[in-house]
């Protein structure tokens, strides 16, 4: 969705373009005031997301437009807005890709607000210095807008998002690509304010569609262990009516030693290391975070008896993984009295989990009711010793 959605805006606004020749008036009239309508979208789903990365650099694109369409009559005055906004661009698109979220209008983010608008001024200055040049030449031939020190900059950004989104799976860095990408086509056309209109809307698109993703995200996805979260279980349940279905009730053994003995950021560290596993090896099984320290399985299209080895599978590969500790998430020298002393000199913890199974019958009608059974089941898990597996 991420690499695809803004991949189809691109192709759209370079089908729009290639016809802007054959728009009547009124189509053109149109196309110039959508960019705004986009961007003030934009800027108000970045709001309410607390998104100041796109909120600046859709600030930052909306006014550079506005530049680009004021100097429309004037040659020089546009070569300069392209010449700063193709330097600026890319380094704004790289500092806001990489830089850390922490609200629009929070003292951080005023910061960026001031970068921002210390580039806009310069921007607005030196295009109102060239303003008494007289225009010379011919506005619809020979403009060339993006000069080589910005090919360079925008090349080395684009590669940068691009690796970064490769190696770390980034999916903001993307957008912040195609962004760039959009850009380019913006800028290079920026005599031509039809297809400026055209690409700086598609930018904004691209980060309306971006956000809608983030929102989603934060709705279905566990911010703490990437699984799906609990909303998405409610969901997915929903839709399962009287269809045949397992549910799996996964608990972490005594975690709250763990947290104890090492502090809660190792055990935010387990739970993530365990979502991960759960993940890897749960077979066409979704893993959810119920809450705390629990996980759901769900299993739709799987035969009852083939669950039970894949959460053996699951519950053995936890078993098998070792927590390591990090040298800095050593408990300090004098634990407090209520903390257990990790195993000397090993640094590793080891995890178990205990899983409860129940599935779908004619008894059971709700999957409020299958839930209820599979934590039944956990619980006869957790008597029998734990580590192991429990089906109902
Ligand atoms: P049992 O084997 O019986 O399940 O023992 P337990 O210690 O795992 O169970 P208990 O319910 O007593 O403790 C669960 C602990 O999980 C308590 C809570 O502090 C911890 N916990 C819940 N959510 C989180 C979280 O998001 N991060 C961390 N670090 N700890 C969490
Ligand atoms: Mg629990
Ligand atoms: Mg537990």
């Amino acid at each position: 969705m991420t690499v695809l959605a803004p991949l189809i805006v691109l192709l759209v606004a370079w089908a729009l373009a290639s016809k802007s020749e054959f728009y009547g008036d009124a189509v053109q009239s149109l196309i110039k005031v959508v960019p705004y309508i986009i961007a003030l979208l934009a800027l108000f789903m970045s709001v309410w997301y607390q998104n100041s990365n796109s909120f600046y650099l859709v600030c930052f694109v909306l006014i550079t437009y506005i530049f680009i369409v004021v100097s429309q009559k004037n040659i020089s005055m546009l070569s300069e807005v392209v010449t700063m906004v193709s330097i600026l661009l890319p380094v704004n698109a790289l500092w806001l890709g990489f830089s850390r979220e922490r609200g629009v209008f929070s003292s951080y983010g005023r910061k960026k607000a001031l970068i921002i608008l210390v580039q806009l001024i310069w921007i607005f200055v030196n295009m109102m210095s060239k303003s008494g040049t007289p225009a010379t030449g011919d506005m619809t031939e020979s403009f060339i807008g993006i000069r080589v020190p910005a090919v360079v900059l925008y090349i080395i950004s684009v590669g940068l998002l691009l690796s970064c989104y490769i190696l770390k799976n980034i999916n903001m860095n993307i957008i912040y690509m195609a962004i760039l990408i959009t850009s380019v086509l913006s800028l290079y056309f920026a005599n031509r304010i039809l297809l400026v209109s055209i690409f700086t809307s598609a930018i904004f698109v691209i980060v309306v569609i971006a956000l809608f993703d983030v929102s989603y995200s934060l709705a279905f996805y566990d911010t703490l262990t990437g699984v799906y979260s609990r909303r998405a279980l409610e969901q997915e349940l929903l839709k399962l009516g009287n269809k045949k279905y397992a549910i799996a009730m996964v608990d972490l053994d005594r975690f709250k030693h763990i947290n104890d003995t090492y502090g809660h950021d190792v055990g935010d560290e387990v739970l993530k290391m365990v979502a991960s596993l759960l993940d890897k090896n749960s077979g066409p099984g979704k893993v959810f975070r119920y809450g705390g320290e629990e996980f759901v399985v769900l299993f739709t299209r799987t035969n009852y008896n083939d669950v039970m080895p894949l959460l053996e599978r699951m519950r053995r590969a936890i078993e098998r993984r070792p927590f390591i500790l990090r040298s800095d998430n050593r408990p300090a020298e004098k634990p407090e009295k209520n903390r257990i002393k990790p195993s000397k000199g090993k640094g590793k913890i080891n995890i178990t989990v205990s899983i409860g199974l129940a599935q779908k019958t004619e008894s059971l009608k709700t999957c409020f009711d299958v839930i209820k059974k599979a934590d039944e089941a956990l619980y006869k898990s957790k008597n029998s010793g734990r580590n192991c597996v429990t089906k109902i």
